[in-house]
């Protein structure tokens, strides 16, 4: 299987390995397979036998045909290991209603991140080699908080790369930074920035283009690569989840192999659900795919109107790893369904006027799969509250917009099929909000939430944040929010 770009390099078509190894394609598009593969209901009766990495390993063989079938399940094994996904990697839990939750947060950071950077590091590592790269690789990453952590822990004293987080000192959750500045290994580097999200991912970005700073890197063998939802090695890992998830709903007897189910995305960067528009081009039976916003509603306009605006104000909400402006995934979508050259022709717009329009005909083809609800901060609380008391659970903010998005839907349309709600982080990384929604009292630390959310709810904190929250800090650097600033801490980095 070739991969090309979306906007309509790469004609000839590149390795999944190159495509991994370099992450975005030469003319700033996103890589694509050529075509998709396609599974019917026998595959899914056969993967219903397997393990989950066993599953993993014969999803991801195909679209990564220059990999081994033993290698991924090699990598699989090593990635959704017991010790490290506990219980398991991707549980499902029965709500009321025909609702279920799809519960992707029991990794080693305790969000959703985890099912893609845990397998993610060890495709790239066997990318480079099939490659023939001997240069070090140097993934930059900046983050809004789930994305630094889970590629920190991913990246880990993995051979050939070393990895540096940006994450902005006062935009991220106090679980969140600490468990960046306590993070371990010989080849992690975190620094906080002067500044907000923006400035961190600008200042990345600029680092990226900038052609005298990739020389002097060069100079000391070493290479810029991202490890960000743009890659599409942290796509193919999450289409596996849900096709796996439609095999646990069929062995549990929710449903009968073939039925249709509708699944709801909490929606940041388009990754995640565009995961699951995948698994259902390829032959799941999905039927709609609900994706849930929170008030950065960008993608609920897009769905509803076809006018994709990001001239707009930005909101700090409780669930901020969805407070994005730009969903860079929906480019796989438009390119999809529309082909590369009006992709091109849309993102050129997006750059020039920070906004694009859409036909009706095509609008009418998106909705043909996806339909938007966005749930503002009164309701997130009142979810969280309401899923408490009357179904005993705890979520976490973000799965509390999907959760209230999925609801909304199933009144509006009234289906009768199962709805599987994605549920992407433990209520524990986002404790202090998921207090104050429950109606209890926030202690004055905020590190102190996660022990007090587990006395009044009888539940245990996750021993990931438990460690995290009583581990010394170790990574104390805080510097400014310009690009010279970040470049200055890169090349030092490089050279280390
Ligand atoms: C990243 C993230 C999301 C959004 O996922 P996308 O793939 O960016 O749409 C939702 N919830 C949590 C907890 C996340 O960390």
């Amino acid at each position: 299987m070739k991969y090309i770009s979306t906007r309509g390099a790469h004609k000839e078509g590149v390795s999944s390995a190159y495509a991994i190894k370099t992450g975005l394609a030469c003319d700033g598009g996103l890589f694509m397979p050529e075509s998709i593969p396609e599974i019917d209901l026998e595959f899914i009766r056969e993967l219903s036998a397997l393990s989950y990495p066993e599953r993993a390993a014969r999803v991801l063989s195909l679209f990564l045909e220059d990999y081994g079938y033993d290698e991924l399940l090699a990598d699989a094994h090593a990635a959704y290991s017991e010790d490290k996904f506990v219980p398991s990697p991707a549980p499902i839990t029965a709500l009321s209603g025909r609702k279920y939750m799809l519960e992707l947060w029991h990794g080693p950071t305790c969000a959703f991140k985890d099912m893609a950077l845990q397998l993610m590091p060890r495709l790239f590592t066997r990318a480079l080699r099939k490659c023939g790269e001997d240069r070090t690789a140097l993934i930059l990453v900046a983050t809004s908080g789930d994305t630094g952590k889970a590629a920190l822990e991913g990246y880990r004293d993995i051979d050939q790369t070393k990895i540096q987080v940006f994450y902005p000192v006062d935009g991220v959750s106090r679980v969140q930074k600490k468990q960046m500045q306590t993070q371990e290994g010989h080849n992690v580097s975190v620094a906080g920035i002067e500044g907000n999200f923006d400035d961190a991912q600008n200042g990345v970005k600029a680092i990226f283009s900038d052609g005298d700073i990739v020389k002097r890197l060069e100079g000391t063998g070493v290479f810029l690569s991202s490890a960000n939802s743009i890659n599409w090695g942290r796509l193919v890992p999450q289409i596996v989840y849900y096709i796996s998830a439609y095999c646990d709903l069929c062995l549990s007897g929710a449903i009968r192999l073939g039925d249709r189910i509708d699944v709801c995305v909490p929606t940041g960067n388009f990754g995640n659900i565009f995961a699951c528009y995948i698994a259902k081009r390829m032959g799941l039976p999905v039927g709609k795919l609900v994706c849930a916003s929170n008030k950065n509603n960008i993608l609920t306009d897009f769905l509803s109107k076809g006018v994709y605006d990001r001239n707009r104000h930005f909101y700090a909400t409780m669930s901020p790893s969805m407070d994005i402006l730009i969903s860079s995934n929906l480019e796989r979508l438009l390119y999809l369904l529309f082909g590369s050259e009006r992709c091109a022709e849309l993102m050129m717009e997006l750059r020039e006027r920070g906004r694009y329009t859409i036909t009706a005909e095509e609008l009418s083809l998106i909705n043909a799969d996806f339909v938007g609800y966005y749930t503002n901060e009164d309701e997130c609380a009142a979810t969280i509250r309401r899923t408490y008391e009357n179904e005993k659970r705890l979520i976490d903010t973000h799965t509390s917009v999907a959760l209230s998005a999925a609801e909304r839907y199933m009144d509006d349309y009234e289906t009768p099929s199962a709805m599987l709600v994605v549920s992407t982080a433990s209520a524990y990384k986002f404790a202090a909000d998921v207090l104050l929604s429950l109606g209890g009292d926030v202690p004055e630390n905020d590190l102190d939430a996660p022990a007090v959310l587990s006395q009044l709810t009888g539940t245990a904190v996750p021993s990931p944040l438990l460690e995290a929250i009583s581990k010394e800090t170790v990574h104390k650097a805080i510097i400014g929010r310009t690009k010279e600033d970040m470049a200055e801490a890169v090349i030092n980095f490089a050279k280390e």
